[in-house]
């Protein structure tokens, strides 16, 4: 059965991300707590959510089929999944793929289907195993509705993916008022790209994994002083889903806490007023004069590091916990910068880095201080 229904635009404009869930015994999903935070969710009017193949290893998908898919009518919720690009490796793997989150998620169809992370290398991988014709038959034959593609790379490369791509529907973009004119995210940049494709947007990563509801206190504050009842989570999550365009705003929710939060100030969603606008753009200039490693990423130090260090990323991540705080998630973004190469601690303390850096950062120290915080 073909579908080519357009994408609805009165899709509540939060979406729950089913990447943070809530855990009992440390690797068990402690489904009880998400029915209770789908019901709420549902019963507030909130219809989108979002998974992906790798989520918690496979269990996300499950998690959300008993949850949701066996007890709720499927008309009422949309269900997003994703195309694990890394574990393609033949043009047969992504019907393998495919089928398998089907089987998980215990549906027969889905109404949003992603290429995860269409970035880097992946993007030519993608074009020449058929990920694309992949991605158009499943279109046609009726098992996704729509068909996208979830996106961490540069503008450029996003304009170059949807001019070659006009058949993508929709694009997930990571976009936070803290990243909006970051230079490695491109918030700005690449929301501009898509909407100038004319492409629904879907915001991913609005509250920068957390990083965003664990400000300092005194950067908290300014945003209490400007109104004491709302969370400072609220700010972020509203921010976005005042962006023209928007398809929804992802939260990784984790506990009923978050779930009542979200959907209360969402559900009578009121886009920003000009004053508090203008709270957050001094929150962006106090982040932004907070010192930080001032790494520019050149990239000159990693080519000759004998222990394939990924020296800027790993300073990345001292940068992001120095401005916010946040230990979980810092720690999950050192396990993002080490995973193709060395960890910190591997350093030899050679010094080959330190002579080709042009802002003279002593890296050493970074990689040790990195050690410390994140391992
Ligand atoms: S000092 Fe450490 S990080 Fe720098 S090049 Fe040597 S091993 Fe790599
Ligand atoms: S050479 Fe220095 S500035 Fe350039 S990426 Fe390495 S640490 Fe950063």
């Amino acid at each position: 059965m073909a579908s080519y229904e357009p994408i609805r635009t009165d899709i509540p404009k939060l979406g729950f991300g089913f990447m943070r869930l809530p855990m009992k015994d440390h690797d068990v999903i402690d489904i009880e707590q998400v029915k209770k935070m789908v019901d709420i969710f549902l019963n507030r009017g909130f219809t989108y959510f979002d998974t992906a193949y790798v989520y918690n290893n496979g269990k996300s998908e499950e998690a959300l089929r008993e949850s949701l898919v066996e007890r709720y009518p499927r008309d009422s919720f949309q269900i997003a999944t994703k195309m694990p690009l890394w574990a393609v490796n033949s043009p047969e793997d992504y019907e393998v793929r495919f089928q398998e989150s089907l089987d998980r998620l215990g549906v027969d169809f889905l109404d949003f289907y992603l290429l995860h992370n269409l970035s880097g290398d992946r993007i030519d991988a993608t074009e020449n195993l058929g990920g694309w014709d992949f991605m158009k038959k499943i279109k046609e034959d009726g098992r996704a509705k729509h068909i996208g593609f979830s996106f961490h790379d540069t503008a450029e490369r996003l304009d170059e993916i949807l001019t070659k791509h006009p058949e993508a529907e929709f694009v997930q973009l990571q976009i936070n008022y803290a990243d909006w004119e970051d230079s490695k995210v491109q918030s700005r940049l690449c929301y501009e790209v898509a909407r100038k494709h004319g492409k629904p947007i879907i915001i991913m990563e609005p509250i920068k994994g957390g990083s965003l509801a664990a400000l300092t206190p005194e950067i908290s504050d300014m945003f209490k002083k400007s109104n004491p009842e709302m969370s400072v989570a609220s700010w972020a999550m509203r921010y976005c889903a005042s962006l023209d365009g928007i398809l929804t705003v992802l939260s990784g929710m984790s506990n009923l806490e978050q779930v009542l939060d979200n959907t209360e100030y969402m559900s009578d969603f009121r886009p920003l007023t000009d004053s508090e606008r203008e709270v957050i753009a001094e929150v962006v200039e106090a982040l932004n004069s907070i010192p930080t490693i001032p790494c520019t990423d050149c990239r000159y130090c990693v080519d000759d590091c004998p222990q394939e260090i990924g020296i800027p990323r790993i300073i990345s991540t001292i940068n992001e916990y120095t401005l916010y705080n946040n230990l979980p998630g810092s720690q999950r973004g050192y396990s993002f910068a080490t995973g193709r190469g060395g960890k910190a601690s591997d350093c030899i303390e050679c010094g080959t880095c330190e002579s080709h850096c042009p802002q003279q950062i002593e890296i050493i120290n970074a990689m040790k201080k990195a050690a410390e915080l994140f391992e």
